[in-house]
Parts: C-alpha cells; structure tokens; sequence
C-alpha cells in the first residue's frame, strides 16, 4: 500500500502514520522527496486493510492498493486453473459446459420436459428455481421443497446434474440434498452469510455477479467461499446495470477476459437474465463462448409464453436446439468442444 501526503504535511502528520501502520504489523519504508514524502507499507495483508485506515489521517493525499483486495480468487494465491468437477463434469477445462432449463421450476412435467430437452442437445446440467428471488413479494416465489422434489425426479429421470439458487442460509441444508450446484444470484452476491454458509456446506457453488458489482467485489465474495475451505467456485456473468436499456442489462463480455487473467477460478455466462428477450439470446451466447467463457447458463420452456416467470427471455425447445448447433462449431472455432 502507498500513501502519498500532501504537500506541506508536517513531520506529526507523517509520524501519526507511520504509528499506526506499525500497529498494525506492517514495515514502512519512508521516501522523502523535496516537496513531497510516500509511505510505503509491506506486508502479507496490506490487501485486508482498508485504505480508510489511513485516509482518515490529517496530511493523508491519497493511499493506492498494490495488493489486490481479494486473495484466495486471486493468481497470487493458486497458480493453476481451478477445475471443478462436480459428478464427472469438468468445468473450467477444454469442454464447454452448457446448463439450462426453466427460470423456475413450474410442475413435474415442465422440469422433465427441460431435462430431456437439455440431455438430448448436449446439455450436462439442468438449471430450475425452487426458491425465487423475485423483485416483488407479489410474484410467484417458486414452488420452494417441492420444487426441489421434481428436480430430483428429473435428475433421475435423465442423469443431468442440477443447479438451483438458495437464497437463504437456512434453506442451504434442504437445497444441498438435492443440488449438484448451489446458484448464488445477483441479488445475494453481497449476502455475506449466505456465502458463507454456502462455502461451509463445500458443495460447488455458482457465484453470480451482483448487477452492479465491480470485479473486485465480485471476486471478494469468492473469497468469502473459498475461506470456508470450498475451492469449488464458479463464476457466472449475468449482465450488469449501465446507461443503455437495449437490453434487460447488459452483458459485460469483456470481464471474461479480465478475470482469466486475474483469477484462477472458471467463469461461465448467462445470457438470458442479460438479454431479457428471447431473440437476443442467441446472440450474446456466441458472443460469450467466442469470448473464452467456460460455460453457459441458458433459460428454456416448454411454453415460455406460459412461463411463471421471465417468460420473455425464455427459448423454445426448438430455438434451443438451433442454438446448440451453432454453439457447437464456434466452440470448435476457439479450440473447445460442447
Ligand atoms: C436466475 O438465474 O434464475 C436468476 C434469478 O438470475 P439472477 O440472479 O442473475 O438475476
Ligand atoms: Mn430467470
């Protein structure tokens, strides 16, 4: 960490500093320039101490991390790509893994449905909510235990893994019985306790980006799991909130990239809960798997025009299966298989 002082910053300002930075274990190297002095702190966790620490001082300019602030999620702390391996699916290695079904699971029949559908296209895991997180308490908050029932039943019925969100600590016990996968959605990225107790369970967790969330929030919150000693994390980009409304939110493809090069963890893409609609669905998928994601979480329905909820963005089984295959060659263009 470095703390620039202000010009004029008396020899008590630096001082009260250089206290406090000793307080808290660091060495402090003092560079003092004609006009100006920097403190430079070391340290194994100068990334776990605020900068406010030492905004707050009298004669304090500016303090700039070097330090990332997230650790475990970081290339500094694990040096290969982490692969998690959940039943005998790898995600994170050379195969691109594909996860749809329902926004929420509906009734027996719609969740098997799915499953089938997802099964035949290639799909390896089947993605519904039993616990929805919705906007208003009004709308429909998914068919919670039973729900959880008829992913079973699907699973059974198909071998397809299963995916589902918790939105409670509480609910995590009775959700991991039946899920492969925990889903974290963006609404909790920040819910501390509930990925905590998502690391404690060591089930594998999909961590969703919060829809207005840096990178480093988001990769703290990995860390947040990973602490609780589950390394099984996988990132999921759902779009973020910006100025343009063309698109529910839009999808950040960039960040991809960004966090392959500063985290070891695999990073797939949902393209539905950006788009919105389906007609933009298939689109901001290519995009994501041309653009290095390591999976893809798809909404279909049987009838999304009946759906229970985000019916807009949900693709029929036959725009799913037209999808698949072109999904399938650009894998093949970037050197991956589906
Ligand atoms: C979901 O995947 O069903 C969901 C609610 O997504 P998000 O948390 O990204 O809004
Ligand atoms: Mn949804």
């Amino acid at each position: 960490m470095i703390i620039e002082m202000r010009q004029g910053a008396t020899r008590k300002n630096i001082e009260t500093v250089v206290t406090k930075a000793k307080k808290l274990g660091l060495d402090v190297q003092l560079n003092q320039g004609v006009e100006k002095t920097v403190i430079a702190l070391l340290g194994s966790n100068t990334g776990e101490i605020p900068t406010e620490t030492f905004e707050v001082f009298p004669g304090v300019e500016k303090v700039v991390r070097i330090m990332k602030p997230y650790k475990l999620a970081s290339w500094e702390s694990k040096q290969e790509k982490t692969i998690v391996q959940v039943g005998d699916v790898k995600i994170g290695g050379k195969e691109i893994i594909i996860m749809a079904g329902p926004c929420a699971v509906e009734s027996k029949e719609q969740i098997i449905a799915c499953a089938k559908k997802v099964r035949d296209e290639g799909g390896k895991i089947l993605r519904g909510g039993a616990f929805k997180p919705r906007t208003s308490p009004f709308s429909f908050q998914g068919l919670k235990e039973e729900g959880l029932e008829f992913l079973a039943a699907a699973k059974e019925k198909t071998g397809l893994l299963i995916v589902t969100e918790v939105v409670a600590p509480e609910d995590i016990e009775l959700i991991a019985q039946r899920a492969d996968i925990l889903q974290i959605g963006s609404r909790n990225m920040h819910n501390y306790r509930l990925l905590e107790a998502a690391g404690k369970s060591k089930k594998p967790v999909l961590l969703k980006r919060g829809f207005s969330s840096t990178k480093e929030e988001w990769l703290t919150a990995a860390d947040y799991i990973l602490r609780e000693g589950n390394p099984n994390v996988i990132l999921c980009e759902r779009g973020i909130r910006t100025f343009s409304n063309a698109t529910r939110f839009t999808l950040d493809i960039g960040i991809v990239e960004v966090i392959k090069k500063d985290s070891h963890l695999p990073i797939i893409v949902d393209p539905s809960h950006a788009a919105g609609y389906f007609e933009y669905v298939p689109g901001l998928a290519k995009a994501a798997i041309a653009g290095g994601a390591d999976g893809l979480l798809i909404e279909i329905h049987p009838n999304p025009q009946e759906a229970l909820s985000d019916g807009p963005q949900q693709l029929t089984f036959s725009d799913f299966s037209r999808l698949m295959v072109e999904l399938k060659t650009i894998a093949q263009a970037v050197g991956r298989i589906i």
